[in-house]
């Protein structure tokens, strides 16, 4: 397992801690059944809360784990070290809402953003590791003259730690996902540097309680809300944001911001044109509660808003009929609703919805 990051930024890495090297291990111990032991020292405060708490989370999360035995050789001084406030730059809409917040919107300084990361953590093919680091340098680039808009540095952080989850299957065959595992050893990886770190959430706190039960690959979406705050070390605090907010509210959080409307890209699809595709499901639940807000067109440079007009009334009538099945597209049909936004009837064409909309489904 490695973490690489540029000669000039070496001193950011943790070099007296093992810390970075467990959450991951761990997982994979528990999949395979075997004892761990780390051969170096970590956090008191991070092994305390793996004794008790963390492997519960995941025996929850799937009946393929089970508790195993955790050893470390020692523990880390608590002397505090990094300076830095941080967060994820993806430019897509988690990211850009806990920039705002807390960059644009926070006034205290020691939980003011001062620095952003570009972790190259996950693998979004599990075949092409080529691809998906010519993704990686081809998005870090467009990041980059976000981060340069807001005045903030922009580290960037390689890892290998998704090479070890690509042969973990749950107890139905599919693979699982710990991103957010390896998104977190990243964060640790750093603790040279960074003090407190904003991890982006998925979910907000209702929707982890809705569907939570339906999240059997994705560790981050069935606990992430309860289980970042566990990841601590006494010097590093890891935060959860983004719980407090819908998706469609993170949308509206950020639509009047300037630099959303220049370099918002929610989009993993890979175009010649380097605009998000418009129709693939990331951007369309993006794309819908821009319209609900009436903001189309104050994302013109980045979007193809006819494109997405093209199908928006079929995505619209998919949400329709997910409705309490799919988060997102549930809490697109309440946002329409809540804005008194017209969606087409569920039970006629698209086509016919344009000359007589109807009101939207209403939440039972
Ligand atoms: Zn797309």
């Amino acid at each position: 397992m490695y973490f690489e990051i540029a000669d000039e930024n070496a001193d950011m890495l943790a070099d007296d801690s093992y810390d970075a090297f467990v959450l991951v291990p761990l997982f994979v111990a528990m999949y395979h059944k075997q004892d761990l032991h780390i051969c170096g020292n970590i956090s008191r405060k991070l092994y305390q809360n793996i004794k008790w708490y963390i492997p519960r989370i995941f025996c929850d999360f799937s009946k393929a784990l089970t508790l195993i035995n955790l050893t470390v050789d020692g523990f880390t001084s608590t002397k505090p070290k990094g300076t830095l406030t941080g967060a994820s730059l993806s430019c897509g809409v988690d990211s850009f809402s806990t920039i705002y917040d807390h960059f644009i919107r926070e006034d205290d300084p020691n939980y003011r953003i001062n620095a952003l990361f570009h972790f190259n953590h996950e693998m979004r093919t599990h075949k092409k590791i080529l691809d998906n680091q010519d993704f990686f340098d081809k998005s870090f680039e467009g990041n980059r003259l976000a981060a340069d808009s807001m005045n903030l540095p922009m580290y960037s952080l390689e890892t290998n730690l998704y090479a070890f989850n690509t042969k973990m299957k749950d107890l139905r065959g599919k693979y699982f996902s710990i991103a957010h595992l390896s998104l977190s050893s990243c964060v640790l990886s750093l603790s040279n540097a960074i003090c407190r770190y904003y991890m982006p959430a998925t979910f907000d706190y209702q929707q982890a309680k809705v569907f939570n039960k339906f999240a059997h690959k994705d560790i981050a979406e069935f606990s992430e809300s309860y289980l970042i705050p566990l990841i601590q070390t006494e010097n590093l605090e890891l935060i959860p944001d983004g719980c407090q907010y819908r998706r469609t509210d993170k949308v509206k959080n950020i639509v009047n911001w300037e630099i959303s409307q220049k370099y918002l890209h929610p989009c993993n699809t890979y175009t010649s044109n380097g605009l998000n595709c418009s129709v693939c499901p990331k951007c369309l639940r993006t794309l819908l509660p821009l319209e609900i807000l009436g903001k189309l067109d104050n994302f013109s440079g980045v979007f193809d808003i006819e494109k997405y007009k093209t199908i928006s009334d079929k995505y619209k009538l998919r949400c329709l009929k997910n409705y309490g099945k799919e988060p997102f597209e549930t809490e697109s049909v309440d946002f329409a609703k809540e804005n008194n936004f017209p969606m087409p009837a569920l039970n006629k064409p698209a086509t016919a919805v344009k000359k007589k909309p109807v009101a939207v489904v209403k939440k039972k």
